[in-house]
């Protein structure tokens, strides 16, 4: 059995690294500017700047697009060294600059018009509901994203992807048959062109209801033996079956009304410090970003460790449903070796970052799994 190259996971520990510093450093970049929107100096500057915009739902729009375009300029570079010089250097990307900001700018549309139409609704729910807006928010905030989700394979995927129906019928064959023993219903099976961006390999069980569908990366059919895939594809399968997104719908849900309801308290008192108007006022938007950006990194380990044990019972699921635990070791171990995922990572690194147990962790486990028969 192939195993973890140590020589490589100091590679992989060296490429974790750095993509993690440039996303902090982003972060912060991000924190510093909102704190500068906060000063003084500033407050008064934009109140100048947009005092000719009467309706509050075009100053809005406005305000936020100009802060959300401003935060995008100021971390571009952070970006482009997370998302391209790095996976560049690390061999695992060959897409052209051209390519690369086409997909950044196109993010930041899809961005920009989820952003706007949270925005707009948030404001309008403060404006008929003085003490229940924070409920009334989350509300929102939780079937917008149900929806999201159920939209995404149809609308957001296409328009970074090209997508086409898998042709191989056996391999279709045996992923209906593990549907069938999962007891999904899968819409479609289709091969999405991850190639063209990066080399790794990727699949997943998206969408929900009418629009789910089995998405297998070009990367996972060309480097993997049919064994693999269906092992990579039954730890998918479990996702579905067990309703792990719906699950982690509800737990953001959760978590969103929590940290709104805090925000709801706590607002007063920041507002009174920082001196930036209540919560209904847009200027104080950059307060109300910040203090919610808080309480999500405060959160977020929460929501890591129920991921990851979702992710553990999906594991758990692939080697009971393909009855094949050597291919999914050998999946991990190639996930390991050959696209540096950092295998054993400190305990504090998994509670901060990881959303998935570490790959050496999903070896040993399923090492010990119960031989099929
Ligand atoms: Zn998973």
């Amino acid at each position: 059995m192939k195993l973890i190259n140590n020589e490589k996971q100091k590679k992989a520990k060296r490429y974790f690294f750095s993509k993690l510093y440039f996303e902090t450093f982003a972060s912060l970049t991000a924190v510093v500017l909102l704190f500068l929107l906060l000063t003084p100096y500033a407050q008064n500057l934009q109140r100048n700047l947009f005092s000719a915009i009467e309706l509050p739902l075009i100053l809005r729009s406005i305000y936020f697009a100009a802060v959300f375009l401003l935060m995008k300029i100021l971390t571009f570079v952070f970006s482009y060294f997370e998302g391209f010089r790095t996976e560049h250097k690390f061999g695992f990307s060959k897409q052209t600059f051209g390519k690369w900001a086409c997909d950044y700018i196109k993010s930041f549309f899809v961005s920009l018009v989820i952003g706007l139409i949270a925005i707009n609704v948030f404001y309008y729910l403060i404006g008929i509901s003085e003490n229940l807006w924070w409920l009334w928010t989350s509300v929102f905030i939780f079937i917008f994203t149900s929806l999201l989700q159920r939209l995404a394979p149809v609308l957001l995927i296409p328009i970074f992807y090209r997508l086409e129906p898998v042709e191989d019928d056996d391999l279709k064959q045996s992923l209906i048959c593990m549907a069938a023993k999962a007891g999904t219903k899968i819409v479609e099976i289709l091969k999405i062109f991850l190639g063209d961006k990066t080399k790794k390999p990727n699949a997943a069980v998206t969408g929900l209801g009418k629009t789910r569908r089995m998405l297998l990366g070009d990367t996972l059919i060309e480097n993997y033996e049919p064994g693999e895939i269906q092992a990579v594809m039954a730890h998918e399968l479990s996702h579905s079956m067990r309703s792990h997104i719906p699950k982690l719908l509800f737990i953001d849900g959760f978590i969103s009304l929590v940290s709104l309801y805090i925000l709801f308290r706590a607002f007063p008192l920041i507002s009174r410090v920082l001196q930036v108007g209540q919560v209904d006022i847009v200027y104080s938007l950059p307060a109300v970003m910040l203090f919610l950006g808080i309480l999500n990194f405060i959160f977020k380990p929460f929501a890591l460790m129920l991921s990851r044990s979702f992710e553990k019972q999906a594991d758990r699921d692939a080697v009971e449903l393909s009855g094949m635990p050597e291919k999914f070791i050998s999946v991990m171990t190639s996930f390991a070796n050959d696209y540096l995922s950092y295998a054993a990572p400190p305990k504090m690194i998994k509670w901060l970052y990881y959303t998935h147990p570490p790959v050496e962790e999903r070896i040993l486990r399923a090492q010990s799994a119960p031989e099929n028969p």
